[in-house]
């Protein structure tokens, strides 16, 4: 039995200050052009219709119950920089695919730092010790919470997911994901229970 999930509420944010300090010449006009964009309404409608589920499906994943009320999510143009989870900036590259799986990576790492939850964070030093790279994780959970929710037809992952490890550029986080998708038995057990089963 599954106790009722409680998820947070998480919609799109849009700082005109935070825009300005990637983009020096973003005019009223270009930031009013962006919150109105087709893109954005289009990544906005999709969000509303999966947030819910997806949000359900990290928390599942992981194992470890969502802590925030809110996440907004401030979207920034695409420029030559990394999103990143705290605060929530997603910088809208690529197609839907990537964007969601950039979204769903970051909202994995605000998952893991639920402050009721110190399973993952620096507290439990020793637990820490053992923990695979971070990111690995995050991009694991964040594409088979995706797969979950929105299924394999609408989430063409694979090139995408191609992408994303080589942009990621560590040749760890890939053998890492790879590792853990061969040891965790996702559909058994969630990850916070997987990591007490690994041998030291
Ligand atoms: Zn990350």
């Amino acid at each position: 039995m599954f106790p009722q999930i409680k998820i947070p509420k998480i919609w799109l944010s849009y700082d005109k200050i935070l825009i300005e300090s990637y983009i020096s010449d973003f005019s009223n006009e270009d930031y009013l052009k962006f919150k109105n964009s087709e893109e954005v309404k289009k990544f906005n409608l999709l969000l509303e219709k999966i947030s819910p589920n997806l949000l359900k499906n990290i928390s599942k994943l992981s194992g470890i119950r969502w802590c925030r009320k809110e996440i907004p999510i401030y979207l920034v143009p695409d420029i030559p920089k990394k999103s990143f989870a705290h605060p929530l900036v997603l910088i809208l590259k690529g197609g839907l695919e990537r964007r969601f799986l950039v979204l769903a990576h970051e909202l994995v790492h605000v998952n893991f730092i639920a402050d009721g939850d110190r399973f993952f964070i620096g507290e439990n030093k020793e637990k820490r010790m053992d923990l695979p790279n971070i990111e690995a994780i995050c991009w694991l959970i964040s594409k088979l919470a995706l797969q979950k929710t929105v299924g394999d037809d609408w989430f063409k992952y694979e090139e995408e997911w191609k992408e994303i490890l080589n942009w990621d550029k560590s040749e760890n986080t890939k053998k890492e994901i790879e590792e853990l998708e061969r040891s965790w038995d996702f559909n058994k057990m969630n990850f916070k229970k997987f990591l007490k089963t690994r041998k030291p």
